[in-house]
């Protein structure tokens, strides 16, 4: 469940904890805590941190 908009948002089939997947209904970028069950977190903003 989305912790935005608490819409369901499904785990990709070969997801896995730490995955980055998006909200279908508002868009947020949520990472996997766990799949069974599955739980989400809002992932943090993504940053320039390659390093470079
Ligand atoms: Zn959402």
């Amino acid at each position: 469940m989305c912790p935005e908009c608490e819409a369901v948002v499904p785990v990709p089939p070969d997801g896995e904890p730490g995955q980055v997947v998006q909200c279908g209904e508002c868009g947020a970028e949520l990472e996997v805590v766990t799949i069974d069950p599955p739980v989400f977190t809002l992932a943090p903003p993504e940053e320039e941190d390659w390093g470079e």
